[in-house]
């Protein structure tokens, strides 16, 4: 195992529903640690680029229509095998094949409305990142002993 980085992303179905707390405490509770976190109402132009890769899926403008009609929380998440631990918590893209206790499973009301988004390898992960966080924004966990 190595410690990861995984970008997810509480989609705007997932805001709306109140469930950033719900969400973000599945990820702490299975050990992975917030190192960055930022609400967004994307653009247009941002959620075509972040989605670029379906772009000749016949399902994109829909995407980029859900991903565009409201808040996100972007987060990032590190700890050992971050990317996949963060999938497994996430359940399949499709909820009705989601497993039981996962979030798509529990919260997600159809394949285009599934409440999260998590990076799928270790390129996009990186990629990711720094589509939302390279102009800074991590916050690495170091603690220094405030009482000397
Ligand atoms: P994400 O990238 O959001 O984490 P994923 O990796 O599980 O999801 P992808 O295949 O990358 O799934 O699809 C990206 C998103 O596009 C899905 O999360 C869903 O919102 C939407 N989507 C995927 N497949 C379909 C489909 N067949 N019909 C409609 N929407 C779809
Ligand atoms: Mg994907």
């Amino acid at each position: 195992m190595s410690v990861e980085q995984a970008l997810s992303i509480i989609k705007p179905d997932g805001v709306q529903k109140n469930l950033v707390g719900e969400i973000v405490g599945r990820f702490e509770k299975a050990g992975l640690e917030i190192i960055a976190a930022r609400m967004i109402h994307l653009s247009r132009e941002q959620a075509e680029e972040f989605y670029a890769v379906h772009k000749e899926r016949p399902f994109f403008d829909d995407l980029v229509s859900y991903m565009m009609s409201g808040p996100v929380m972007v987060l990032v998440l590190q700890g050992d095998s971050a990317i996949n631990a963060n999938r497994k918590i996430m359940g399949a893209t499709n909820p009705a094949d989601a497993e039981l206790g996962t979030i798509r499973a529990d919260f997600a009301e159809s394949i285009e409305e599934n409440i999260v988004h998590g990076s799928d390898g270790p390129d996009t992960a990186l990629q990711e990142i720094a589509f939302f966080f390279g102009d800074g924004g991590i916050c690495p966990r170091t603690r220094q002993d405030c009482t000397k």
